[in-house]
């Protein structure tokens, strides 16, 4: 687990809280989303066989290192200020029994910063918080409690210094996506600071084409106007650019783009031009890319089928999903609810913003089960899909997993419901 202190950049809060994490706060964190189950399977070297089910778990899966700081300050500041109001800006992740659990706690969502008064405690999520909101924070002398997980500082550093030297920051990333909110939020903090957000290879290719010249600036008026800074101007703010990804895409699209805006760089003003025009850094974070190669080499392994735990509106976790489905059938359930019975799975399909139900997706017989999850799944959650399989596959439960005295896996067999006919 990574070192819980408070993070964030100087440049946003000179004044620093810092908030020591006690031993009882870590177990805490543990009880509520720890599983035995899953540490099984881990000890028994990723592998576990259940009658016909064997499950094949990925070597790197569920909370990273900006969730586990992220939760531990979350549940130390609910144990050191009981009797004050604690707010989050937002999600703290995308997962819903981590929200919920919190909400359990009394850390209540925050609608608008302006309903804070000085008393207030304030968490900050892991994805950052844009500027403007942390200024007026800070204006009204309540506690901040920022969480901002050091990767996404890493990006804000990057494209603070675009802006500074004059670059327009491209942003692979979800518009819409917290962390892409307050990654631009820093760029236009720079006075004449001037970003484009992409969200796939398919509009990067857009932007390539007008970047060289091949497509009329107008083609990609709908693009500037929704996710542009603004006043953008595409006849000079594309002079000179500068990549950065939101810290959970598909590390493989953001080369993909950052090849394809270079070429166009180069189609444009040539070859000598590009090292005083173009800026490329890859700034997935290393948990991002550990979760994707992991899954890389779990499918290297002939899977029947590969469950992928995690929120929808999990950016790291859709990605699991779209990695894996290329490969064998794949199904992203939000909990393990999802599982209605060996015969009906309720699941987002990759590349689909819709949930949607599957009959016959658990096959007959011996069959090899991936499992993982993304950075924002708690181990709980996973772990009671394992119990909830064994459960609908009509098989008998490990006498090792029977007699689990952890609060999480108590919890999670006495949650499970009877199979669904
Ligand atoms: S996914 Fe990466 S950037 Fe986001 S909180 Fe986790 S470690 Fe930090």
């Amino acid at each position: 687990m990574a070192q819980a202190t408070v993070t964030l950049p100087e440049t946003a809060l000179p004044a620093r809280a810092r908030l020591p994490i006690q031993a009882a706060t870590r177990q805490a964190v543990a009880r509520d989303f720890g599983s035995p189950v899953i540490e099984t399977i881990r000890q028994q070297g990723y592998r576990y066989r259940v009658g016909r089910l064997a499950f094949h778990l990925a070597r790197e899966f569920g909370f990273c290192y900006g969730v586990d700081d992220a939760l531990d300050l979350a549940y130390e500041a609910r144990s050191r200020f009981d009797s004050r109001t604690i707010y989050l800006t937002g999600e703290m992740i995308h997962n819903p029994m981590v929200n919920h659990r919190l909400a359990a706690l009394g850390i209540r969502r925050l609608d608008n910063v302006a309903q804070v008064t000085p008393q207030d405690v304030v968490v900050i999520p892991a994805f950052g918080l844009p500027v403007a909101d942390l200024a007026h924070l800070r204006d009204t002398g309540c506690t901040i409690i920022d969480t901002t997980c050091g990767s996404v500082v890493h990006v804000w550093k990057r494209v603070e210094r675009y802006a500074r030297d004059g670059f327009t920051t491209i942003i692979h990333g979800k518009p819409d996506h917290e962390e892409t909110i307050a990654t631009r939020s820093q760029v236009t903090s720079v006075p004449g600071g001037r970003y484009v957000t992409v969200r796939d290879l398919a509009e990067a290719e857009r932007l390539a084409s007008v970047i060289a010249g091949d497509l009329p600036a107008a083609a990609l008026r709908d693009l500037f106007a929704r996710a542009a800074s603004p006043g953008f101007d595409p006849a000079t703010d594309l002079e000179k650019i500068g990549l950065a990804n939101q810290t959970t895409m598909l590390a493989g699209e953001s080369l993909a783009i950052a090849e394809r805006l270079r070429a166009a760089m180069v189609a444009r003003y040539g070859e000598d031009e590009v090292p005083f025009r173009f800026r490329s850094f890859d700034t997935i974070c290393s948990a991002t890319q550990a979760r994707q190669d992991a899954i890389a080499e779990l499918l290297a392994f002939p899977l029947d089928l590969m469950l992928v735990v995690g929120g929808y509106n999990s950016s790291n976790t859709s990605h699991l999903c779209e990695l894996a489905s290329a490969v064998c059938p794949t199904y992203h359930i939000a909990t393990p609810d999802c599982i209605l019975s060996a015969d009906l799975i309720r699941h987002q399909p990759a590349f689909q913003a819709r949930e949607m139900e599957t009959r016959g997706w658990l096959p007959q017989g011996e069959i090899a089960i991936g499992l993982t999850s993304g950075a924002s799944t708690p181990e709980r959650s996973l772990g009671e899909v394992v119990l909830r399989l064994v459960q609908v596959a009509k098989e008998t439960l490990p006498s090792a997993w029977a007699t689990l005295d952890e609060p999480g896996a108590r919890q999670a067999q006495t949650r499970l419901s009877p199979p669904v006919a």
